[in-house]
């Protein structure tokens, strides 16, 4: 007895009889037709035009849809009252496909997203489809963004919270890419910066009593967007605004101590400069040892010595002790630009890089959460061997990526099938 035979072929037969049930009562229900004329969005009235089939992708497999339609002479256009219910208005994928098109889209890519769609639900679907599915909702996921921008709970906060603020680059398709300068040799680029915001708190202690980042806490917000704001400039760059709608959910400005988190980029510094004036600014200290592991290769080459250089580096930034630092670069400046490089990196930035204080405060200086973070929320999805990502699709699935991420997607699902409540 082949018994993986028989369930596949019954579960494909249940599924089918499922579906069969639904489109006989959805479509013996007559009551879309509501009267010989609505209201349309023009203001005009719209006239019924009788019933018109439509084909719905749903788990269950295809459904035959009978609708009443009305139309609009005064405008040319019309609709359909039922797809307005049932949420299938622009598409012909059921809310439950949309679901999982989403869900597999946004952590694998769409060839085996839509090898997993065959497999676990037995729902046939291309890659192409997956990715039309999951960009479409990774763009609603988007524009839901920037319209609700409300704090989220109404727990307690913890007195500190921490925003962190890094950039990371994805591989994309040459027309997007177009003159814009990189770092090939030739001076074009082949990636693109994905700028990523994430928020969270660290009130909980490991065994050695230093602050951990707290389990669930943290939340991303991010996309492939300018953070340049010209000195003339009455707006705020999308990121800067990207970053004040997460700072706002999460109410982080109400928070007793703020602390914002970040590499030495100098966009981070004035956004945060700019936003968050009243931060406590730490430069990660993962980045500076990973700077200065760096510096010491591009010094010694990938040697015995370069990996001794660079650790005693990473003591003396653990002290505080910077000058030290500076003092042990000034010697190669001559005939190394990463020490020289390096140096300004710790000059300029140096009253973010007083640890021992920041350790003394009890705050986070060396979360890991940021590269984490990165890696979780961008890389794993985005930075894989072979992936060409064009501008809107990169940022839908970021979108959809960060809204799960962050346990935010219930919400905007609930928004999304009941516009009228939200
Ligand atoms: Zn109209």
């Amino acid at each position: 007895m082949d018994f993986e035979a028989i369930e596949t072929a019954a579960r494909r037969q249940a599924l089918a009889l499922a579906a069969r049930a639904i489109e006989q009562r959805l479509n013996a229900d007559t009551s879309d037709h509501a009267g010989p004329s609505l209201d349309c969005e023009c203001g005009q009235a719209a006239r019924y035009a009788g019933r018109r089939m439509k084909i719905v992708q749903s788990i269950l497999g295809e459904l035959k849809l009978d609708r009443a339609y009305y139309h609009c002479l005064h405008c040319s256009s019309g609709f359909y009252p039922r797809d307005r219910h049932l949420g299938i208005e622009k598409t012909c994928f059921s809310p439950a496909t949309v679901r999982m098109m989403g869900t597999v889209g946004s952590m694998v890519s769409f060839q085996e997203g839509s090898q997993l769609l065959g497999e676990l639900a037995g729902i046939g679907m291309d890659a192409s489809q997956v990715e039309r599915g999951a960009e479409a909702l990774g763009d609603e996921i988007a524009s839901d963004e920037r319209l609700h921008t409300g704090p989220l709970g109404e727990e307690p906060l913890p007195p500190t919270l921490y925003l962190g603020l890094d950039g990371t680059g994805i591989p994309m398709r040459a027309e997007d890419l177009a003159g814009r300068a990189g770092k090939q040799p030739d001076g074009s680029a082949k990636t693109r910066e994905v700028k990523i915001c994430a928020v969270w708190s660290a009130e909980a202690r490991d065994s050695e009593g230093l602050p951990m980042r707290d389990e669930g806490s943290v939340s991303y917000s991010a996309a492939i967007e300018s953070a340049a704001t010209p000195d003339t400039a009455e707006h705020r760059s999308a990121f800067a605004e990207r970053v004040l709608r997460e700072a706002s959910r999460r109410r982080f400005r109400e928070a007793q101590r703020m602390v914002v988190v970040a590499d030495g980029a100098p966009w981070v510094w004035n956004i945060t400069q700019d936003l968050l004036p009243g931060a406590i600014q730490i430069v990660d200290r993962f980045h500076v040892k990973q700077t200065l592991h760096r510096t010491a290769q591009a010094i010694f080459g990938s040697t015995g010595q370069a990996k001794q250089w660079a650790t005693a580096r990473c003591t003396e930034l653990d002290d505080g002790k910077l000058s030290a630092i500076v003092h042990a670069l000034r010697p190669h400046a001559a005939d190394c630009a990463d020490a020289v490089r390096c140096r300004l990196y710790i000059h300029r930035n140096r009253h973010r890089m007083r640890y021992p204080k920041f350790h003394k405060q009890g705050l986070c200086s060396s979360s890991g959460v940021l590269e984490a973070g990165c890696k979780v929320a961008i890389g794993t999805r985005l930075k894989r061997s072979g992936m060409h990502w064009t501008l809107n699709g990169a940022n839908s699935i970021i979108a959809l990526r960060c809204c799960r991420l962050s346990g935010r997607f219930e919400d905007f699902w609930e928004r999304r099938n009941d516009p009228i409540a939200a």
